[in-house]
């Protein structure tokens, strides 16, 4: 049969025009980290391609998005070749779909018999491989086109959650060469704090958590994905040499006791109708997890049927992604108001006709500023694509054009500010406009919702309510007016009694002892975040110090620039700031110096570890001893001053009871964690 001529033109066409248009969103997704359009849309032309070539194989050319993983590592990496093919997962986003797989496993394998299988979250986030050799990670490289990925060994090493040695134990030989596979993920927090700072620097926001994940793993220089907060859970192995497992199951077993991160919530030997219900549970608490997951992934666990069922061009015939339905879904937009924050940028928030994405009504959506609106150019009346990653604040990824009718209509920003009517100013290589009248009522709002926040002075019962409520009564005009509240002022406020009154001036007093760096973070200072706050209380220790110090002192500081030290000194050079902070002190604010400084919290304090913790790897632990200061010693000596014993723990726990060294269990050993961190 020639084929060739059986293929309608339009056919040909259209699938030419297909695979065109996926290679552009592969390049746009996977080497810039820059998607254009939702991953529905993309499963939808994909599948759309799919169909096509079910119906005309001629059409399967070996170049198709179709037949490929990913796209092929650029030059900024030195790149590897992964010794078995990393692949992709192909999908399914219904039950038929899950039974059809289901099915054709048992076809593939002339079985009659349920077949077992693992489930696991499918973590939103890119696949990277380690490779350790006599237990120590020497290479760590991205999946690239599947064969070939890119060597980010430095930048995997600052991952805490990625064992640096594997942990030896009597009952799992480490080997000598060992290939993990895991998904490399940015925490939904961490998510939203990056792409909080880029919107204050004027940068472009990721698209969201997976692409912030890849953006920073695939860095040149490692301290910055250091500072990012990526987090990694293994799933597989690719080649492993000495040990010999039967089941998937075994697999990940062996790597825990290693020292890997494992999904706690993977389950084992499950017939394909306890996978529905599985389904529904992570369905249902997808919002409830720190980190984005797009589905679960169904793995036949035996290792014998895995190698026979074997693999199609872009995926392993024993296992599926049953996805979640899409987090993205279109709306209309009905107005565009705007918002004004704690440092007085505008932030337009487009007022949404109501949709449920993701399970979620979402009616409002953040549009960052002025040059988002432009580039996307969304219009008041448009029909937009929204898009929410767990509790992220929904936002526009785009205009869907086709919708348009003519009588959109453009949204300009305001020449004054919404709420004081100040004039706004747009600052050189800025992106947002502000209101720079600082007793703007939004901007005190903001600032006082931040000083009393959890990471800042931590006051209890201070709502957005009431902190609008006493703004707008003048019976505050800054963070400072909080410590003079007395309660006949505040009782005459609507739904106010004593004893809320009391409540809440009791916990004013109780915020007065303060941390140095939260007292720094809750000035709220431009560009200083809870890290840099840390950061200028460990190195200057008390804020007079600070206070005094010049913008060449500030640059001096280990991780702070010079927008940052810019930024600090015009606030220390305000004289507004520096009656407040005055009044602050005379109130009776002490600041706890940072002193021993946080980061020698456990200085001169000596560590042994043994057996297996559960909630980190062992060399998590190491570096989080090391970083407070402290000492990771190998033997139990009369110097040691704690032993942290995890299960199965080896001879030195004999040994420090021999001595009478004090013993921690790993939930005491995180308390110690804890209590610096709460001293931060
Ligand atoms: P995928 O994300 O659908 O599935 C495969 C990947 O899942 C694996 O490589 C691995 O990284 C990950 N994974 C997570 N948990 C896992 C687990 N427990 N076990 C095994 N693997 C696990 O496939 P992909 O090839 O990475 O990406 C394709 C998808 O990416 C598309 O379906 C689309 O949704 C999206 N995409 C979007 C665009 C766009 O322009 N919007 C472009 C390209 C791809």
């Amino acid at each position: 049969m020639s084929g060739s001529k059986t293929i309608p033109e339009q056919v040909r066409k259209r699938a030419a025009e297909l695979r065109d248009v996926l290679h552009r969103h592969n390049y746009l997704y996977y080497v810039l980290n820059e998607p254009e359009v939702s991953d529905a849309e993309y499963d939808r032309l994909m599948r759309e391609l799919i169909a096509l070539e079910d119906a005309y194989p001629e059409l399967r050319v070996p170049n198709s998005p179709t037949q490929r993983v990913g796209v092929p590592p650029i030059d900024k990496f030195e790149t590897v070749t992964h010794t078995i093919p990393m692949l992709s997962l192909e999908d399914a986003f219904s039950e038929s779909e899950v039974l059809a797989f289901d099915d054709r496993v048992r076809r593939f394998l002339g079985t009659d018999s349920d077949i077992l299988y693992t489930i696991e979250p499918k973590m939103d986030g890119l696949a990277v491989e380690l490779v350790y050799e006599n237990g120590h990670l020497v290479e760590a490289s991205t999946r690239g086109d599947g064969y070939t990925g890119e060597l980010v060994t430095q930048n995997v090493r600052t991952i805490n959650t990625v064992p640096l040695t594997l942990i030896k134990t009597p009952s799992v030989p480490i080997p000598s060469r060992i290939e993990v596979r895991g998904e490399v993920f940015m925490p939904i927090e961490a998510f939203k704090r990056l792409n909080q700072e880029r919107l204050d620097r004027g940068e472009q926001p990721f698209a969201n958590p997976r692409n912030a994940a890849a953006g920073s793993l695939r860095q040149l220089d490692s301290r910055i994905t250091a500072r990012r907060h990526l987090e990694i859970f293994c799933y597989g192995v690719g080649t492993v040499t000495d040990l010999k497992f039967t089941s998937h199951w075994e697999v990940l077993q062996h790597l825990k006791a290693l020292g890997f991160r494992i999904n706690p919530y993977i389950k084992r030997q499950v017939r394909i109708n306890g996978v529905f219900a599985y389904y529904r549970d992570m369905l249902d608490k997808r919002y409830d997890f720190p980190y984005e997951m797009d589905g679960i992934v169904i793995k036949v666990d035996d290792l014998e049927l895995q190698k026979r069922l074997g693999e199609k061009a872009r995926s392993p015939r024993w296992a599926l992604a049953y996805k979640f339905p899409p987090t993205r879904e279109t709306t209309r937009v009905l107005k565009i108001n705007v918002q004004v924050g704690r440092t007085g940028a505008l932030t337009p928030v487009a007022h949404l006709e109501p949709v449920s994405v993701g399970g979620v009504t979402v009616s409002r959506a953040t549009l960052h500023n002025e040059d988002e609106i432009k580039k996307k150019d969304i219009r008041v009346g448009d029909t937009v694509l929204v898009q929410r990653a767990g509790d992220v604040i929904p936002e526009v990824v785009k205009v869907i054009k086709t919708k348009r009718t003519g009588t959109e209509k453009a949204f300009h920003m305001p020449a004054v500010c919404p709420v004081c009517g100040c004039k706004v100013f747009r600052l050189k290589g800025e992106a947002v406009w502000r209101c720079v009248n600082a007793n703007c009522p939004a901007q005190v709002k903001e600032r006082i919702k931040h000083f009393a926040s959890k990471g800042a002075l931590d006051i209890d019962g201070l709502g957005d309510k009431l902190v609008g409520q006493l703004v707008e009564k003048g019976l505050l005009s800054s963070y400072a007016d909080l410590f003079f509240l007395d309660k006949t002022t505040l009782t005459k406020l609507e739904r106010m009694g004593e004893k809320s009154a009391e409540n809440l001036l009791n916990a004013i007093n109780k915020s007065k002892k303060v941390s140095l760096s939260r007292f720094i973070y809750a000035l709220g200072i431009r560009h200083v975040g809870e890290h840099i706050s840390r950061v200028l209380a460990q190195k200057f220790r008390t804020l007079r110090r600070l206070m005094s110090a010049g913008v060449d002192e500030l640059k001096t500081v280990d991780e702070i620039g010079p927008v940052v030290s810019e930024s600090v000194r015009a606030f220390f050079g305000n004289q507004e700031n520096q009656k407040n902070i005055e009044r602050m002190l005379k109130a009776g604010v002490t600041l706890e110096t940072e002193e021993p400084a946080g980061e020698q919290f456990l200085a001169d304090k000596t560590f042994v570890l043994t057996g297996a913790l559960e909630t980190m790897t062992r060399s998590e632990a190491k570096a989080r001893i090391q970083a407070m200061g402290g000492k990771v010693s190998s033997s139990v000596s009369k110097k040691t001053d704690y032993v942290v014993a995890g299960k199965e723990p080896g001879s030195k726990l004999d040994r420090a009871k021999e001595l009478g060294i004090a013993i921690l269990d790993e939930r005491k050993f995180i308390q110690i964690l804890r209590s610096y961190r709460g001293k931060g």
